[in-house]
């Protein structure tokens, strides 16, 4: 079984050979660790900055975890890009191809660290920040050169997961966006053009509206975390990892496809099944629910643990779809031809 050929500029497969050496991440949480990470398994030399006195600690804990995923998947290579950790951002960023932004989600912050990029790096940089939320076009607004600034929204784990969504500003130049989506296809991801500048870009609107029902869900007292999980990870969202939403509605609609099945469920979107249009106030005590509910489902795992177990899950069914050769499977296998077939373990 295979997908039908590549159809548009979205699903073009090409590794470009490596054409970025060196990168520079600046905000090193969750995200830029794992930008970090990525970034050095596929043979970049990376410099970090964060100013929190446990970077060094979070950038070994989420590599190691990175590593044993790329083992798993059987993609680990012979050699690893250098990490350094600078002590300010000046020292960071200047000479990198990429700098990747990924500083928390407050606008005043990101503006000074971008500008702060801006003014010491070269036109030739590319910098891409993974904002979840923010237009492009709305970070560039102080920048002298914004032409080279695009928004590179990733996903966690970003070491595992290959999307990358790249959205461009108005004053982004086509050669910009041209340039990192060959770049994030080096590094064995699957940038999704995103058309068109909006709040969230695509994927994180999607989340959004499932994150809104589950807390009315909750708020409601309906359904406890666990439940909610469990009626996505036993159900749909198995579906959803190997075909998305409109390609398994149009299997749902039996051999009438997509037609049928808005014909059949078309008239339920007038129904009272969400509560989407509206907001659960998130109270002390809804928030304590929540909390006390993930507690009890899984409070007896580390983070870390946490961490491990989705990474083995993740690098199994993405084997499995390597193996299909299906959806990001396919980005697996272009990876490991990219880097000269079967590697081994690494151990
Ligand atoms: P985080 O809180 O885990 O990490 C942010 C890091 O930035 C921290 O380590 C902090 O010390 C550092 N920092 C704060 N001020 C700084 C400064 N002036 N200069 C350099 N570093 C600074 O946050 P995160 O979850 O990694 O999110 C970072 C960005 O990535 C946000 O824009 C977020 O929207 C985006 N993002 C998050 C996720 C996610 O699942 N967490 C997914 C995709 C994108």
């Amino acid at each position: 079984m295979a997908e039908a050929p590549p159809a548009g500029p979205n699903d073009e497969i090409s590794v470009a050979t490596s054409l970025l050496t060196s990168a520079a991440v600046v905000g090193c949480g969750v995200i830029g660790a794992g930008w970090a990470s990525r970034l050095r398994l596929s043979g970049v030399d990376v410099c970090v900055y964060d100013p929190s006195p446990t970077v060094g600690t979070i950038i070994d804990e989420v590599h190691d975890n990175a590593v044993r995923g790329w083992e798993a998947l059987g993609v680990m290579p012979d050699n690893v890009g250098s990490l350094t950790i600078a002590s300010s951002l000046e020292d960071t960023v200047g000479g990198a191809g990429l700098v990747v932004e990924s500083v928390p989600e407050r606008l005043e912050l990101k503006h000074a660290t971008l500008v702060a990029i801006d003014e010491t790096t070269g036109p030739e940089t590319i910098i891409a920040s993974s904002t979840s939320g923010f237009k492009p076009s709305v970070l560039a607004g102080p920048l002298t050169r914004p032409e080279r600034l695009i928004v590179g929204h990733p996903f966690n784990p970003v070491y595992l997961l290959p999307l990358v969504e790249v959205v461009a500003g108005t004053a982004t130049t086509e050669a910009t966006v041209e340039r990192a989506m060959t770049i994030y296809r080096s590094l064995g991801m699957h940038p999704l053009r995103v058309r068109a500048e909006i709040d969230a870009h695509i994927a994180d609107r999607l989340l959004e509206a499932v994150w809104r029902e589950a807390l009315w869900l909750i708020n409601d007292g309906i359904a406890t975390t666990a439940e909610i999980d469990d009626a996505i990870r036993f159900g749909f969202g198995l579906r959803w990892a190997q075909m998305g939403l409109f390609e398994t509605y149009r299997i749902a609609g039996g051999t009438g496809g997509m037609r049928h099945f808005i014909a059949q469920f078309g008239e339920c979107l007038d129904w009272p099944w969400t509560k989407l249009m509206d907001t659960p106030e998130l109270t002390d005590e809804l928030i304590e629910t929540i909390a006390r509910q993930s507690d009890e489902q899984s409070g007896h795992l580390s983070i870390r643990e946490l961490e491990r177990i989705r990474d083995q899950n993740l690098a199994s069914m993405l084997l499995a779809l390597e193996q299909n050769g299906w959806g990001a499977g396919r980005t697996i296998a272009e990876q490991r031809r990219s880097q000269g077939g079967s590697k081994g373990t690494g151990d």
